[in-house]
């Protein structure tokens, strides 16, 4: 079973009851069927990537629906679109319907911004598509997380045109060196480049020299829809020898995720302080990932995905460990909410945004998960969704009144206080 992140596999873990490896439509309406008659709890599961295990764990009794096989991709060349099962690539179902960005965001939106259909198993077990399932079904489950309204079985997606050429480059420099003027300087401009050109910053904690001398280095890892020839004459400086295609980093062990919105840049001062604090934890590292371009041309309320105009980049803080042990555990993600603690004075506020895809349930969860108390959920909804929150509920509750399909975060159903 795919169990990406180690925190959620130790042996006080709960297991599932059963895992039901779909293969079609016709065996999740069976689930579906099976699972309500008995009083179960349904996990879904495509990649398995969710932070928090949602997708593979909870503390009622539960089977998993897992749509590993649903992995077929059909594209049609000259329509220009492709049929994807949720269980393809790294995991469409949660991916996709999490508001899913890649290094093409800043050219073309997110993936929820391309998506043309999708079919889904709701929770009276009907198989439905675009139209069946209405207009608010469909914008409610392009960002605002599949598992609270049914079983996604595939996506229609619009094919983009890129470039036959694509140039990819990795600068690393050390905070010792002129890094943290440089980081200064890309928070004011990353936003702001040409929507071919997407950079961006990972500053982690690395080991110099032969003894434990530690210093914060930073990666400008960059994506241009172009040739290298295009891209230099843009004013970024970077000699064409530091320029490296280098494999991805390895899959992380124990892991906890945090996000934050930035929407005005960040003093020079503070980010001295921040790489200072990222030495102390070790573990913790950073992606800035630079917004404008088509993210802020696409109005807020478009999908439930709110974070659009305004924002200058995206942070995700990923803390990663191999200790095995219940301290190292408890150690590191109090370390993680320390650091959160002091970002508060440069992220968004009120709320502090946070992205949905990466999941973090210190902004609010219900415990257990079979009781959805709305006071909770509101606490989560607001800094994933804003105002598009209360559309998720009223959705919620037109397509799914019985508050079936749940987890710790799910959206709840506007009329109860709590659902047992
Ligand atoms: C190594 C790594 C790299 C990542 N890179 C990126 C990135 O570049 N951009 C980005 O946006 N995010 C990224 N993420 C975050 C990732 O997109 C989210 O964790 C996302 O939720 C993963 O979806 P999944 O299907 O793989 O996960 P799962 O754990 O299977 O599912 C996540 C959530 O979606 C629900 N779900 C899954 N399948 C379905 C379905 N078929 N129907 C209804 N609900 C479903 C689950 O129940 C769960 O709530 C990354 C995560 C990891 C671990």
């Amino acid at each position: 079973m795919k169990i990406r992140n180690k925190k959620f596999k130790t042996p006080t873990t709960p297991k599932p009851q059963a895992i039901i490896t779909v293969k079609d439509g016709n065996h999740v309406q069976t689930t579906i069927k099976c699972a309500k008659s008995n009083n179960i709890q349904i996990r879904i599961r495509s990649g398995g990537h969710d932070y928090e295990g949602f997708s593979y764990v909870s503390d009622v009794p539960f089977v998993i629906v897992d749509t590993l096989h649903l992995n077929s991709v059909d594209v049609n060349l000259q329509e220009e679109t492709a049929w994807v099962g949720s269980g393809a690539t790294l995991g469409a179902g949660g991916h996709f319907s999490g508001g899913g960005y890649g290094n093409l965001m800043r050219k073309f939106g997110l993936s929820i911004d391309n998506i043309i259909d999708a079919t889904i198993v709701d929770a009276n077990g009907n198989i439905l598509d675009r139209k069946s399932m209405g207009e608010d079904l469909f914008w409610a489950i392009r960002g605002g997380g599949g598992a609270s309204f049914g079983v996604i079985l595939s996506w229609k997606l619009k094919l983009l045109h890129v470039t036959p050429q694509v140039t990819v480059f990795k600068v690393k420099r050390n905070v010792s060196d002129d890094a943290t003027d440089v980081v200064y300087k890309w928070q004011l401009i990353a936003p702001k480049l040409p929507n071919d050109l997407f950079i961006r910053v990972q500053p982690n904690v690395v080991k110099i020299g032969q003894g434990d001398k530690k210093v914060v280095q930073v990666s400008f890892i960059g994506q241009f829809l172009g040739t290298i020839e295009r891209l230099l004459p843009l004013p970024i400086g970077t000699p064409l020898e530091s320029m490296l295609n280098e494999p991805n980093d390895p899959q992380p062990n124990y892991f906890k995720g945090k996000s934050d919105y930035v929407k005005k840049p960040i003093p020079k001062e503070a980010i001295e302080s921040i790489w200072k604090l990222m030495i102390v934890g070790e573990t913790l590292y950073m992606q800035w990932n630079p917004y404008g371009g088509r993210m802020g041309e696409i109005a807020p309320s478009e999908t439930p995905f709110p974070h659009r105009a305004g924002n200058l980049f995206l942070i995700q803080y990923l803390n990663n460990w191999i200790e095995d042990s219940p301290e190292a555990i408890e150690r590191h993600v109090n370390f993680s909410r320390l650091f959160y603690e002091f970002m508060t004075p440069y992220v968004s506020n009120n709320p502090r945004e946070a992205f949905l895809n990466y999941r973090d349930s210190d902004i609010g969860a219900n415990h257990p998960s079979n009781v959805t108390k709305i006071e909770i959920a509101r606490t989560y909804g607001n800094k994933y969704f804003k105002e598009n929150f209360e559309r998720l509920v009223s959705v919620k509750t037109k397509v799914d009144p019985e508050n079936f399909f749940r987890h710790e975060q799910s959206i709840p159903i506007r009329s109860c206080k709590s659902q047992i």
